[in-house]
């Protein structure tokens, strides 16, 4: 069998020689990668193994085989790949996640298996909005306090030791999970996971007299509508970038996308 036309030329064509059995390895942790490992499952040519972190407690789990726990690195993970036997990498975490995505390009490079990122676009601020955009953590930590003095904090339990130096705001911070690293001097812990709408956004921001959202750039529905209701009520944002990659890789921004990819790098069923 010959590659086809359309191919990418810079990913190496395995259908010569994997055929049939394909098995794909989604690195998740979004809603991305379980819409992705839905949209596979169905195939019979293809074994999908999904990967979460193991961060949550109680994850939302896609559909199939699913395997849970960190790799040793990209040189784990390049191990891994190979004793597994997989035919594809698709990248599915989320957009901060910046170490995992490093990993995984690394390791798909050196097991020599075709690589994706699939990540959803960031928002796009509309008439209205009042967002400071800051390159990270540590300048959204510096900024925060020339913005407001009660701040909802949806920036996940991993970053709430960052503004624990910030003992004169007062936070209500949004978590899935209790974190267990130091947290600020006033803060109420808010237990939560989407997807929110745009009157229960409003209806919190009131309640606790919020006057300052911080938020990354997470992108997606599941939880655009903070950002809705900080528009209607004139609430200023602080918005942190997402992380760059040094080296982008070959990428998508839908799940569609994706299985059309995997339909270039992968047999027909
Ligand atoms: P990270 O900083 O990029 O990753 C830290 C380490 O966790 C990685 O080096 C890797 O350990 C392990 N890891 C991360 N994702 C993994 C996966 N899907 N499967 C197996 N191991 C994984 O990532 P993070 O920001 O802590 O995020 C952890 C997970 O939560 C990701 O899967 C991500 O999709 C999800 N998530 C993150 C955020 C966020 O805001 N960061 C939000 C929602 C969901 P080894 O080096 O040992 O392989």
């Amino acid at each position: 069998m010959t590659r086809d036309d359309n191919s990418d030329p810079t990913v190496p064509d395995r259908r010569e020689t994997r055929l049939p059995g394909w098995r794909l390895l989604i690195l998740g942790g979004t809603a991305e990668a379980r819409a992705l490992a839905a949209a596979v499952i169905a195939r019979p040519d293809v074994a999908v193994v999904s990967s979460l972190a193991g961060r949550v407690a109680e994850p939302r789990l896609p559909v199939g085989e699913v395997r849970i726990g960190g790799f040793g690195g990209a040189a784990g993970l390049a191990a891994w790949l190979g004793e597994h036997r997989i035919d594809a990498v698709v990248d599915a975490t989320h957009p901060y996640a910046a170490r995992m995505r490093v990993s995984g390009i690394e390791a798909a490079a050196t097991a020599d298996v075709p690589h994706l990122r699939l990540e959803r676009p960031g928002w796009t601020a509309q008439p209205g909005d009042r967002w400071h955009r800051v390159p990270d953590l540590p300048v959204a930590v510096a900024t925060l306090p020339t913005l407001g003095r009660r701040v909802l904090l949806t920036t996940g339990r991993q970053s709430l030791a960052a503004f624990a130096p910030l003992a004169d705001l007062w936070f209500l911070a949004r978590v899935v999970d209790a974190p267990d690293e130091p947290v600020p001097a006033h803060v109420r812990l808010l237990r939560s996971r989407g997807p929110y709408t745009v009157d229960g956004e409003t209806a919190l921001i009131r309640e606790h007299r919020i006057d300052v959202l911080v938020t990354k750039d997470s992108g997606g529905a599941l939880t655009e509508a903070k950002l809705t209701a900080a528009r209607h009520l004139g609430l200023p944002v602080l918005m942190i970038d997402r992380p760059a990659p040094a080296a982008p890789p070959a990428t998508v921004t839908t799940v569609d996308d994706a299985v059309r990819w995997l339909d270039r790098h992968l047999p027909a069923g």
